[in-house]
């Protein structure tokens, strides 16, 4: 449409896409695509970068549920969406950004949900694994060094992915005149990758989970929710 001279508020509306979605096709592509790599000078030894891993480790379970790192900017950006209503999640998420390095996180609000976000430009060595288009259809795996951190924090790196995508519910059941309830948790994500990673945390732990769906993992067996409500439990 843009070749053959439709105006650009009129593309725009056909396409029903903000006119900042079309603007970054139109004339920011290039670029990106040229720059997102060799922009930014990656660190030799990204662990030193780190000075708390057990923050690393949280906002890296946050990052692959719904986090967003933009490498397009002058400085990179990395962006955890969450729900307002759990401004302690909010909170946990700003302090790991600092705790790991961050100088200033900003916040900015949508419906429904908050962003919290921060400009580092040692992001891109932090968390290697962004790339353009969403993250269940690239690859996601972890390198050395983000695996010794998460084997070292598995708790931690399970909280950040069950904040993020998971969730405890109540399941309430009567039987014979009684009421039972039964906590459980579940995580769904559409990456076998990141499904990979949750369940290797929880091996390593020995807590019991099983596939409920192809995308969706359930712990829901007595023992092993209580170990989960020790280091997760309801979101705040
Ligand atoms: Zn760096």
């Amino acid at each position: 449409m843009h070749a053959a001279g439709v105006p650009f508020s009129e593309i725009c509306r056909r396409l029903r896409l903000s006119r900042n979605t079309i603007a970054c096709w139109l004339y920011k592509r290039r670029t990106a695509a040229s720059k997102t790599d060799t922009r930014y000078p990656r660190c030799d030894h990204p662990r030193r970068k780190i000075d708390d891993a057990r923050s690393y480790a949280y906002l890296l379970g946050q990052y692959l549920g719904d986090g967003h790192l933009l490498t397009t900017q002058r400085v990179p950006l990395l962006t955890v969406t969450c729900d307002v209503r759990h401004p302690g999640l909010i909170h946990e998420i700003s302090h790991a950004m600092e705790a790991c390095g961050a100088r200033t996180v900003g916040y900015q609000e949508r419906v429904g949900c908050m962003c919290v976000r921060a400009h580092w430009k040692h992001w891109p060595c932090l968390i290697p694994q962004h790339g353009p288009g969403v993250k269940h259809r690239r690859k996601i795996q972890l390198t050395d060094w983000q695996q010794e951190v998460v084997h070292g924090e598995p708790e931690r790196f399970l909280r950040g992915l069950f904040h993020s995508d998971g969730s405890r519910f109540t399941n309430r059941v009567l039987r014979n005149g009684k009421h039972y309830a039964y906590p459980r948790y579940t995580f769904v994500n559409e990456s076998t990758d990141i499904m990979l990673l949750c369940r290797s945390s929880l091996d390593q732990l020995g807590i019991a989970w099983r596939m409920a769906r192809s995308n969706t993992l359930s712990v829901a067996r007595r023992e092993a929710v209580a170990r989960l409500d020790r280091f997760i439990g309801p979101k705040w």
